[in-house]
């Protein structure tokens, strides 16, 4: 039985879809989760338990289970254990992206830095530390310096993220920032990337992901997903992603040709890549190209049609079978339009539940309704949070009407989030 190792946390729904990939396929996964090395083997999946934030060892600890477990291939999931995953793969002679594209991925003031020398599309950029004797940015900006956008350099998900528009706000966003990055789950990453920060042009255009493979180098396209809601800011929170896009041919060649150019001037040339790039007058901005497939429950709007035996598998499959060696060479998207929207989170509460999950299931061309925030939960909005509320998943023959089916059934969902307990009026005595 051929053996691929996944990285991954232990509690992401691509997990489970890998998993269930990996029984029809009768491949053996073998996990390395980020879990406590105290507790034996607590979800009985004899994975292997690693660090993401001590990368050493994380590969020490795999390279050396895999002399007794062998593997033959390397998957990753998320974007904190892709260069994990490329340096196991370089150990074991494994084709993947390069340990050192892998990790200028992951980073996007590196990132910035390839893409300028590569002479690719960048906005103008200055990185900055976060903490300690921070000299103000003004010296640095002028009135043709606005609007800009400040990030993190090592977050994703458009977490802290966002836009200013004059040096008060960007002091206001910097501030923002800088809290941000002391909350307990970003600290626990332990990564020195977190006291960096860039800021940046704001590119305004429309905007696309491209979800492909990479096969020794040449690029193989899955999808352009157009995402339909402007993203101008101040916060970027993704809403809907749709496929196909309303692009010409010649435009889509543009869009897959630019980021074949960037992943290349990165460094990536095996494996999966999901990039997210703007488009305007003055050329593809690719933001960024991730070393990874599209995130969490996102996957499911991709599946793939295949000659052998004719059929169509969702992405996890395809992606197994390409960490085997397989080549996508012959495989296609599905023939129809298929789009996602991830549910966002429109005010910070606490979750008390939803209504209406049947009748947004009813619109027509709706694939699934699935509402993942868990009962009593924290929500937390963007630039802050890290989570959505769900996600719809429709399909039909146009992408026009795949987003209006979005759009409907969102719009029968009903969501309670109470107000967070209001700390500041209790006085004690
Ligand atoms: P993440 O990896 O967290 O998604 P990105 O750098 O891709 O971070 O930024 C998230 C989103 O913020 C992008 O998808 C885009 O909508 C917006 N964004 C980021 N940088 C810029 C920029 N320079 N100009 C305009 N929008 C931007």
């Amino acid at each position: 039985m051929k053996r691929v190792l996944l990285l991954a946390t232990t509690t992401g729904y691509q997990t489970r879809s890998f998993g269930d990939a990996a029984e029809r396929l009768g491949v053996e996964l073998v996990f390395a989760t980020d879990r406590c090395h105290m507790i034996d083997d607590p979800w009985r999946d004899a994975a292997v338990p690693i660090r993401f934030y001590d990368e050493d060892a994380s590969v020490s600890a795999i390279v050396e289970s895999a002399r007794e477990r062998p593997i033959d291939g390397v998957l990753a999931v998320g974007d904190r254990p892709t260069v994990i995953a490329a340096r196991v793969a370089s150990a074991l002679g494994l084709p993947w992206h390069s340990p050192e594209g892998a990790a200028i991925a992951r980073n996007k003031l590196w990132t910035r830095e390839r893409l300028g020398a590569a002479g690719l599309p960048v906005p103008w950029f200055i990185s900055f530390e976060l903490y300690g004797h921070v000299k103000g940015l003004t010296p640095y900006m002028s009135v043709e310096s606005y609007p800009c956008v400040v990030k993190p350099v090592a977050l994703s998900g458009s977490r802290g993220v966002i836009r200013a528009d004059d040096p008060a706000s960007l002091e206001a966003a910097i501030a923002r920032l800088r809290a941000l990055m002391q909350a307990p789950d970003i600290r626990a990453e332990r990564s020195d990337a977190h006291a960096t920060a860039v800021v940046e042009g704001f590119i305004p255009g429309r905007e696309y992901a491209v979800e492909a493979l990479l096969h020794h180098g040449g690029v193989h396209l899955f999808a352009i997903f157009e995402k339909p809601d402007r993203l101008d800011g101040p916060f970027f929170e993704e809403t809907i992603y749709v496929t196909p896009p309303s692009l010409s041919d010649a435009e889509q060649t543009r869009i897959i040709n630019a980021v074949a150019e960037a992943a290349d001037a990165i460094g990536l040339s095996h494996g999966p890549i999901h990039a997210e790039c703007r488009v305007n007058d003055e050329g593809i901005f690719v933001l960024e190209v991730a070393a990874r497939p599209i995130g969490g429950l996102c996957a499911r709007a991709l599946r793939l049609r295949i000659p052998n035996p004719k059929s169509l598998i969702p992405l996890e499959d395809g992606l197994l079978r390409h960490a085997l060696g397989e080549s996508p060479a012959a495989w296609e998207r599905e023939p129809c339009a298929s789009g996602v929207m991830m549910i966002p989170i429109p005010r910070r509460g606490v979750f008390r539940g939803v209504e209406r999950v049947d009748q947004a299931s009813q619109v027509e061309h709706v694939d699934e309704v699935r509402v993942t925030a868990k009962l009593d939960q924290l929500l937390v909005p963007l630039p802050e949070g890290a989570s959505y509320l769900g996600f719809i998943f429709a399909r039909a023959e146009r992408a026009r009407d795949v987003e209006r089916a979005l759009r409907t059934a969102h719009a029968r969902l009903r969501f309670a989030i109470d107000p967070e307990f209001p700390m500041r009026t209790f006085r004690p005595g």
